[in-house]
């Protein structure tokens, strides 16, 4: 990928560039829809994601191309936000880098010419948007030779993705793409910004995770997403709490609440945070094989109580447990994307087949497999 984004470069813009930065994407392991309730998730680093070619220029604009978007796009980097400019659809990938820029650029960041490349699939809910965001953030930051620490890096892309972008996303996606640490997953604790590093290594324990490209595309900006938010943030209010992540008494809670779709809300949200301290448990006592049993658990509460799984997924999860997995579930924010599954190694190839093969009976697009090793963090790939 380097040698192309070099030759790229200096095709497009007729200089080399100072630098190459990578970020990955990630799959949340579990604690799903928790993030902007305050609560706990447990996502681990792809190894896929997203590179960017960068060069300082002086003229106070950020260019961007991409190896995966059609136009180019150049913009200044002192504009107000994307959003309110209303970019048309073709410059609309650029809002992230762009985005990226315009924060940054109160902490002394200045003009750039950046060339991205990406084996990341878009869309997909592996977090393509995090690690475009990160990488640019990263090269932007060295660049311009400013230190900002990692956790404070996260919660500005992610501020560059609610506020430029328009998209109310929590601080995950950018704290996994960040922080994460090969052969581990990272316990974030979304209120505090605190994190920690889990030990996750499946192969290990004879096991595989399969990521499964459901190949039902989302579309999150706005509609069900912010949706769910609002029940969230409404449940909330109604029980007196700052968030979710505060209830202690599901019981209670779910007595007091009058609304029943607010009560599944609540249910799942009081649940997942629960499953997900059940999960760190689990894997810290090397029981990986059990974190199955939580996988299916979060994926019937988000189907049931969330209600934000979709039918490929819930056949995908459906077809794998019936090959032998030892559980799976629907990943990101809903409404398609991508799901996982656990499974004894010496089982992946009958699990991959038999969601093939239940996708094939439906007449669905065929989906797509990838073996998910825990992997690092955001990086710059090629000396200065
Ligand atoms: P996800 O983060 O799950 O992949 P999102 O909808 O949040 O899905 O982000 C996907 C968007 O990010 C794409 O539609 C595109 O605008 C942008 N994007 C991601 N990777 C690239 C890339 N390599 N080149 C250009 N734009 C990209
Ligand atoms: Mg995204």
């Amino acid at each position: 990928m380097t040698p192309r984004l070099g030759a790229g470069f200096a095709a497009a813009y007729g200089r080399e560039p100072e630098g190459v930065w990578y970020a990955p994407g990630r799959v949340n392991l579990i604690g799903e829809h928790t993030d902007y309730n305050g609560g706990l998730v447990l996502p681990f680093a792809l190894p896929l994601g997203v590179s960017v070619a960068a060069a300082r220029r002086d003229d106070g604009v950020l260019e961007v191309r991409s190896h995966q978007a059609r136009a180019g796009v150049t913009a200044p980097i002192d504009g107000g936000t994307v959003v309110s400019e209303g970019w048309p659809a073709e410059r609309a990938w650029a809002a992230y880098p762009v985005g990226v820029a315009r924060v940054l650029r109160e902490h002394g960041v200045g003009g750039a010419s950046l060339l991205i490349d990406s084996d990341l699939p878009q869309g997909a809910g592996l977090s393509s948007s995090a690690a475009l965001e990160c990488a640019t953030a990263l090269a932007l930051c060295e660049l311009y030779g400013i230190r900002i620490d990692r956790p404070e890096l996260a919660r500005l892309a992610q501020r560059a993705e609610n506020e430029q972008v328009g998209m109310p996303c929590g601080l995950m996606d950018q704290s996994a793409s960040l922080l994460c640490k090969a052969g581990h997953a990272l316990m974030l604790d979304c209120r505090s910004g605190l994190s920690g590093q889990v030990p996750f290594d499946p192969a290990a324990s004879g096991l595989a995770l399969l990521v499964v490209d459901t190949r039902a595309s989302h579309a999150l900006t706005g509609g069900e997403y912010g949706t769910r938010r609002a029940e969230c943030e409404a449940a909330a209010a109604a029980l007196g709490v700052e968030a979710l992540r505060d209830v202690r008494d599901l019981a209670g809670a779910l007595g007091t609440l009058r609304d029943p779709v607010l009560r599944r809300r609540v249910q799942h949200v009081v649940t997942e945070n629960h499953r997900v301290e059940a999960a760190v448990g689990l894997l810290r006592a090397g029981a990986v094989a059990e974190l199955g049993a939580m996988l299916n658990a979060s994926h019937l509460s988000l189907r049931d109580q969330f209600e934000v799984s979709w039918p490929e997924a819930d056949a995908a999860v459906d077809a794998a447990l019936r090959a032998g997995a030892r559980g799976g579930r629907m990943v990101g924010g809903g409404f398609g994307g991508s799901m996982i599954v656990l499974v004894p190694a010496e089982k992946a190839d009958r699990v991959r087949d038999a969601i093939t093969a239940a996708y094939a009976r439906r007449g669905w697009t065929a989906p797509e497999f990838l073996d998910a090793v825990p992997s690092g963090s955001a990086a710059r790939i090629t000396a200065s």
